[in-house]
């Protein structure tokens, strides 16, 4: 893979993919990122108004901007924020989220204005390529303002490619978090122009391929967050299930045409010797085993999957650890008086939202000896400050960890960034989540496929 540094990027236009989407609080309603419903933070903007819960994403983009302006490129920043909803460019673009308050934030960060685009490859693109000089920035608005950046089709895909391309001499793979995503600014605008990957990529990439090539054991992984089929695949692969128990999501699907041997990681990656399942997911576990989960998250059409998997690490011999305890309430509200059920069963309509004091002991000793952990996925609710003690619980058993840890997930990440914790704490905090799963899948990240090629 070729590297942004070596570059010659003087006095040329430089389009650089980055990973932009920040969580977003919003005066009155749910974030941009994350699952729905997740409550605003502390810092709540007023009504109508978004401002950034967690700009960590941002800032990891910096170092490759910082580069190629340095060396006298002028640099166009694509991204996107968010799910924008609607049929066209017009309903998406008017119903946002606008990348303002990120283009606001990249200029404080980098200390120098960053002209925001009205429009993602458009006529205002267009006039701002054409008139930026060295050492400049531009932001083009949220991608996904365009439909034909998730679209299916090559051909869609292409013609959104080809306006990306013509705003710049070369191309810059630096979003880690969306490199999972067969995307038109991801996967097809880098085939179009002279590319390389940005300095954030290549870290990333470089840490998950010491979790996927014999990781030092014991190896243990912690997941948490909402849903369980989000993590499935992985979950899969970790125990050492045969992978074709699990579907695989077309956007994401191998890249056919690309040999083996350009493989950025191995096909089959290592399993883990624990396990250590939290947050919503755990739910759908415990009643595969035939648990009392009273009102809480649970994907009932996940139970047959789930029992495979289990009965997969047994034969493993992967240590399985659920929770013994859970912190419940009647309602999901941050104003909800959270309430201790000691034991595995919680009774009709209550509702888990974090892990009890004994599972936080006892994931606090499944960690102790770990000389690898990844960890996906907050254990609890922690945007509820009350739900919050086992993501903090988990967050400091493995900053305890003498060894490799790595956090993924923006979610989590977010939430390893509220507990303030030493900047050490972990070896590597991911800026993606989704990318990093499946890139511990061992899938091919069709963003890592097209920066492979050579152009
Ligand atoms: P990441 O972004 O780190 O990959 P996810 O997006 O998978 O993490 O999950 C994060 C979300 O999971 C958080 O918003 C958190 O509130 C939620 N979550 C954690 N525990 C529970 C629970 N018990 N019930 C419902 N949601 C939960
Ligand atoms: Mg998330």
């Amino acid at each position: 893979m070729n590297r942004a540094e070596d570059l010659e990027v003087a006095g040329r236009t430089v389009l650089v993919r980055a990973d932009l989407n920040v969580p977003l609080d919003t005066g009155g309603g749910a974030r941009a990122m994350g699952s729905g419903g997740s409550p605003p933070g502390e810092n709540s903007a007023p009504p109508g108004q978004h401002s950034i819960a967690d700009d960590g994403r941002i800032r990891a983009s910096l170092p490759t901007i910082r580069d190629l302006l340095a060396r006298g490129a002028a640099v166009i920043v694509c991204a996107h924020l968010g799910r924008p909803k609607g049929d066209d460019y017009a309903e998406r673009a008017a119903g946002g989220p606008s990348l303002r308050p990120v283009a606001d934030r990249l200029a404080e960060l980098l200390g120098q204005p960053v002209a925001l685009a009205d429009d993602v490859a458009g006529e205002s693109a267009r006039v701002i390529a054409a008139t930026m000089g060295a050492g400049e920035v531009a932001l083009l608005e949220n991608v996904r303002f365009e439909p034909a950046e998730t679209s299916k089709d090559d051909e869609v895909r292409g013609e959104l490619a080809a306006r990306l391309a013509a705003l710049a001499d070369l191309y810059v793979g630096d979003g880690f978090g969306a490199m999972h995503r067969k995307h038109a600014s991801v996967y097809d605008t880098p085939r179009l122009l002279p590319h390389a990957a940005g300095q954030l990529v290549l870290a990333e990439v470089a840490v998950l391929r010491q979790l996927t090539t014999s990781p030092a054991r014991p190896y243990v992984v912690v997941l948490g967050g909402a849903k369980v089929s989000d993590k499935l695949a992985v979950i899969g692969n970790l125990v050492g299930s045969a992978s074709s128990h699990f579907t695989t999501p077309p956007s994401a699907s191998p890249h056919p045409t690309t040999p083996p041997s350009a493989s950025p990681h191995p096909t089959t990656p290592p399993t883990a010797d624990r396990l250590l399942i939290a947050g919503g997911m755990a739910y759908t576990f415990l009643a595969a085993q035939g648990r009392r989960i009273g009102d809480s998250i649970l994907q009932a059409e996940q139970i047959g999957q789930v029992t495979t998997v289990l009965a997969d690490a047994a034969k493993a011999d992967v240590e399985v650890v659920l929770p013994v305890d859970h912190v419940v309430a009647d309602r999901f509200s941050a104003g909800a008086e959270p309430e201790v059920v000691h034991g595995p069963d919680i009774p009709d309509g209550k509702i888990g939202l974090d892990i009890g004091p004994a599972t936080r002991e006892l994931f606090g000793r499944k960690l102790a000896d770990a000389k690898t952990v990844f960890w996906n996925g907050p254990p609890g609710v922690f945007e509820f400050p009350a739900f919050a003690a086992g993501t903090r619980a988990v967050a400091e058993a493995i900053s305890a960890v003498t060894g490799l840890t790595v956090v993924g997930g923006g979610d989590s990440a977010a939430a390893v960034r509220q507990l303030n914790l030493p900047a050490d704490a972990f070896t590597h905090i991911s800026t993606g989540g989704g990318a990093s799963l499946e890139y511990l899948e061992g899938r091919e990240l069709p963003g890592l496929v097209a920066l492979e090629d050579r152009a």
